[in-house]
């Protein structure tokens, strides 16, 4: 099993695909029984679609982005 620490360190690889099969897994393992971590995936992965979207964007326009992208998947709940 993973620990919080290694899943951090894992998470860009397991962002980028890059992972193993046996990677991914204990990954998923670990995000299924962490809500920490899941949180903290799911904030990598929104930081990520708006750094794709707007590769020029200077930083406080990117925290405002992703506040608002935040706050629309909430609602969508
Ligand atoms: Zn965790």
């Amino acid at each position: 099993m993973l620990t919080c620490k290694q899943l951090v360190e894992n998470s860009s690889d397991y962002l980028d695909a890059r992972l193993s099969l046996r990677g991914r897994l204990s990954v998923r393992l670990h995000l299924a029984m962490c809500f920490r971590c899941r949180r903290f995936i799911r904030q990598m992965k929104l930081s990520q679609a708006v750094i794709q979207r707007m590769p020029e964007a200077p930083i406080a326009e990117l925290d405002a982005l992703a506040e608002k992208l935040a706050r629309q998947q909430q609602s969508r709940r």
